[in-house]
């Protein structure tokens, strides 16, 4: 889009009745305003909202911009059927997100930031530090993109899992969240939807009073604080007591289980007793642990442990209770693990 364009407000970031304040003063009937917003979430630009006045579409253009996504770039796994996307935003920047299709259907994994600043030792999206936050409406555009790109199928299942610390953009997450459930919008569920964090104590306890049923994913990474510092700085800022009692708040407030993801990595967190420890760890607690094939990412030095490592930490935390999967690895051949394909292709346009 044009330069001079980056100014307007966008209406992706308004709710329904934000637009409709915004449309009142162009003398326009309160209805416009949720026909605009089921528009703008089936993707369409204002060129194409043909029910509306001619004179209306004119004004919207040239007063607002939509605040859609465009997707810049995919890539389809030959192995499984991963798609991976670079969306690009409006002001140039790009974001990832991975599209996962399973049997009951599409699973999309969007970014909340551009970068991160969470400094996570074996994560690609952090080695450029933290650009930008991104807004409500930047983390819908991504789901209206891959919509459009699955030619008449929906995204019914969303995970707040791609680049970025979502609770580290707490406010727009939480506007996110609220928006993504409206039925005059894109009507996905909150019991659809996952929030992954890497640990941030505060948030974690104020999310569980905001009324949403989102899923919480917490990675967690390690059984103990030794362990967790080497490889997850804000582990420094926050014991892992305190992020399992925060998990343990959000079970309580919520009633909805939490997941905890764990990455295997060679000789830091794979042996047997950091597997008994974890388990020690989340005992008597209402969760899942996932336990996640790490993504080798050349500049960390990291890498995934190996098989039988892997087969014997989950058999460890099943012998001692704990409900556990194995994630399968998807993606592994088209950069899925986050952060890659930005860094790949130069982050900004
Ligand atoms: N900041 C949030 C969400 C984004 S990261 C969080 O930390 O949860 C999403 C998930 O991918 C996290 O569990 C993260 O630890 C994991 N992850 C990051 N880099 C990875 C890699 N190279 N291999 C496997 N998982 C990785």
């Amino acid at each position: 889009m044009a330069a001079e364009d980056a100014g307007r407000p966008a209406l992706l970031d308004m709710t329904p009745g934000e637009i409709a304040e915004a449309i009142a003063p162009l003398g326009q009937p309160a209805y416009r305003a949720a026909q605009v917003y089921s528009w703008l979430c089936r993707g369409v630009g204002f060129t194409g909202m043909t029910n509306l006045p001619l004179a209306l579409r004119e004004t919207l253009e040239t007063s607002f911009r939509t605040g859609l996504a465009v997707i810049a770039e995919r890539r389809d796994s030959r192995r499984d059927d991963t798609r991976k996307y670079l969306f690009a935003l409006d002001d140039g920047e790009r974001v990832e997100g991975v599209r996962m299709t399973y049997r009951h259907g599409h699973t999309l994994c969007i970014s909340t930031q551009v970068g991160c600043r969470m400094g996570c030792a074996f994560c690609a999206s952090t080695l450029g530090g933290r650009v930008r936050d991104l807004t409500a409406g930047e983390m819908l555009a991504q789901i209206i993109a891959a919509n459009g790109d699955l030619g008449g199928q929906r995204i019914g299942n969303v995970v707040m899992m791609g680049s970025g610390e979502p609770l580290d953009n707490y406010a727009a997450s939480i506007a996110f969240l609220r928006r993504v459930r409206l039925p005059e919008g894109l009507g996905i569920g909150l019991r659809s939807v996952s929030l992954s964090t890497c640990g941030l104590v505060p948030e974690m306890r104020a999310l569980a009073t905001e009324g949403l049923p989102v899923t919480l994913s917490v990675s967690l990474h390690a059984p103990d604080d030794e362990t967790r510092r080497r490889i997850m700085p804000i582990a420094r800022r926050y014991a892992i007591g305190e992020v399992v009692d925060a998990a343990r708040h959000y079970v309580e407030r919520t009633g909805r289980r939490v997941i905890f993801e764990y990455a295997l990595i060679r000789d830091v967190n794979d042996r047997p007793e950091q597997a008994s420890r974890l388990a020690g760890l989340l005992r008597g607690m209402q969760c899942h642990v996932n336990l996640i094939t790490l993504s080798g990412v050349p500049e960390t030095g990291l890498l995934a442990a190996r098989r039988e490592r892997a087969a014997e930490f989950e058999r460890e935390l099943v012998r001692r209770g704990v409900s556990v999967t194995r994630r399968r690895q998807m993606g592994s051949d088209i950069e899925g693990a986050c952060g890659q394909l930005r860094r790949r292709s130069g982050g900004k346009e």
